[in-house]
C-alpha cells in the first residue's frame, strides 16, 4: 500500500493466483494482509458475542434486516458494515436510506456507542476499511483476473475480518440472479471463505441459497424493507423468512448458543426482533412512521400491473430480469454515483408453481415516472406460464461447517 511494489507486478502475482491456484493457508495469509491493510473495528470487547452476516449478493434479499434483528434479540451485539447496490444487485445501505431521514454515515465513535446502547447497527464501510481489497478489485477488473475462487474468497473475507465480528455467516447465492451460477462453484467459494475464516480464528459457517427466482415478493429499495417488515411482523412465511431464519439458526449455531432454531422463531413471533429494528431505525435518525405505517414505503405516484395472458401454473420468474427492470426503473445504479429512486421497484403477486387463471396479476409494478410502465414488456417476459405445475424447488442447498 506505500507504492512500492508496481501496478504491473501486481497484475502478474493476480495472473499467477488465476492460473496456479492458492492452497487454503495461502489464501487466508493473503486475506489477513488484506484485512490489515486498513483500519480493523475493535469487538473485543464484547468478546464471542459479536457477529456478522454477508450475502453474496441476490434479489429481493433483504435478510440482513431480518437476521440481524433477530440475533441481537437473542443476547447477541450485531454490528455490520455494509455496501451499496450496482449493477442488478441491490445495496443494504440504499434500502435503509429509503426510510426518511436514516443515517448511515456513522463516525466511529458512533457507532460503537450504538453498539454498547442497543447492541444493533448497520452503517457504511468507512473508506479506511481494507484499501488493498479496493487496490487489488481495480487491478483485477482491467486484468481479467475478477473471476477467480481465492481472489473473491479473500476479497469478501478481509472485509469480513476486518469488520471485527468473532461469528460470521454467509449466504453464499446460488443460481441465474447470483454472482455464482453454478452450485458446484458456489460450494467451492462457501468452502474456502469458511477456511479462511476458521483458520483466522472465527466461528463460521455457509449457507447455500437458491438464487434463480427472487427470494421475496418484493424488489426495489423501499419495497424490500417493506417486505423485511412483514416477516418481522410474523405476517410472511415464504422463501424470505424461510432463508433468514436457516442464516438466523446457523449464525447462533456457530457461536455455539443451544437451541438455537427456537430461540429465533422465539425472537419472531414474540415481536422483539421487529422492536429492535424499530430502534436501530430510529436510533438511526429514520422516520419510525414508515415503519409503524409501513404502506407509506409503497407510495408511489402510480402502479401498473402485470397480468397472465393464459391459464396454467406459473413455471419460471427470471430474477435476472426482474432486477434489471427495477435497475432499470432507476431502483438501481448502472455506474457509481449514479442517484436512486427510492420509490420504485417490483411486486410479485404469484410464485413459482401457483395456479393462474388468465388476467390474474403476475406482477404490480410501482412507478415514479410514465415511462417507467414500458419495461412492462420486459417484466412480462420474466414469467412462463406453463400446464404443468412445477415440483417444490429447494431452497437451503447446503451448509458448510
Ligand atoms: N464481492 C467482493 O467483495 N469481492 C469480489 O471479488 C466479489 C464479490
Amino acid at each position: 500500500m506505500n507504492g512500492n511494489i508496481a501496478d504491473y507486478q501486481t497484475s502478474a502475482l493476480l495472473m499467477a493466483i488465476v492460473l496456479q491456484g492458492m492452497t487454503d493457508q495461502e489464501a487466508t495469509y493473503l486475506t489477513q494482509a488484506m484485512a490489515h491493510s486498513g483500519d480493523m473495528l475493535d469487538l473485543s470487547k464484547y468478546g464471542d458475542k459479536s457477529v456478522d452476516k454477508h450475502s453474496s449478493g441476490g434479489v429481493g434479499d433483504s435478510t440482513t434486516f431480518i437476521v440481524l434483528p433477530i440475533v441481537v434479540a437473542c443476547g447477541m451485539i450485531g454490528a455490520k458494515m455494509s455496501g451499496r447496490g450496482l449493477g442488478h444487485t441491490g445495496g443494504t445501505l440504499d434500502k435503509l436510506e429509503s426510510i426518511p431521514g436514516m443515517s448511515v454515515d456513522i463516525s466511529p465513535q458512533a457507532f460503537y456507542d450504538q453498539i454498547d446502547d442497543i447492541g444493533i447497527v448497520i452503517a457504511g464501510q468507512s473508506k479506511d476499511v481494507c484499501p488493498a481489497d479496493k487496490k487489488l478489485y481495480a487491478l483485477r477488473d482491467v486484468t481479467s483476473t475478477v473471476d477467480s475462487i481465492p481472489l473473491i474468497a479473500s476479497s469478501i473475507m478481509s472485509k469480513k475480518l476486518s469488520a471485527g465480528a468473532h461469528n460470521i455467516v454467509l449466504d453464499v447465492k446460488c443460481g441465474r440472479g447470483a454472482f455464482m451460477p453454478t452450485f458446484d462453484k458456489a460450494k467451492e467459494l462457501a468452502t474456502l471463505m469458511v477456511n479462511i475464516g476458521k483458520m483466522a480464528g472465527r466461528n463460521i459457517r455457509a449457507v447455500i441459497t437458491n438464487m434463480d427466482y427472487p427470494l421475496s415478493n418484493y424488489v426495489g429499495n423501499s419495497l424490500e424493507v417493506y417486505g423485511a417488515l412483514e416477516v418481522l411482523q410474523n405476517k410472511s412465511k415464504g422463501n424470505l423468512y424461510n432463508v433468514s431464519i436457516a442464516l438466523a439458526t446457523n449464525l447462533l449455531e456457530t457461536a455455539g448458543i443451544p437451541n438455537a432454531h427456537q430461540k429465533v422463531l422465539d425472537s419472531l413471533t414474540s415481536g422483539k426482533a421487529y422492536k429492535k429494528f424499530v430502534q436501530m431505525i430510529a436510533y438511526q435518525g429514520g422516520d419510525v412512521e414508515y415503519l409503524l405505517y409501513k404502506n407509506k414505503l409503497l407510495s408511489c405516484k402510480f402502479t401498473y400491473d402485470i397480468v397472465a395472458q393464459d391459464d396454467g401454473y406459473v413455471q419460471d420468474i427470471d430474477a435476472m430480469t426482474v432486477a434489471r427492470v427495477v435497475c432499470d426503473m432507476g431502483g438501481g445504479r448502472k455506474m457509481v454515483g449514479d442517484t436512486i429512486d427510492y420509490q420504485v421497484g417490483v411486486q410479485l403477486g404469484k410464485n413459482i408453481g401457483e395456479k393462474v387463471s388468465k388476467g390474474d396479476i403476475l406482477a404490480t409494478m410501482y412507478c415514479t415516472k410514465d415511462e417507467q410502465a414500458s419495461l412492462s414488456t420486459t417484466l412480462q417476459q420474466a414469467f412462463t406460464i406453463s400446464k404443468i405445475q412445477v415440483e417444490d424447488i429447494p431452497l437451503i442447498l447446503d451448509i458448510v461447517r
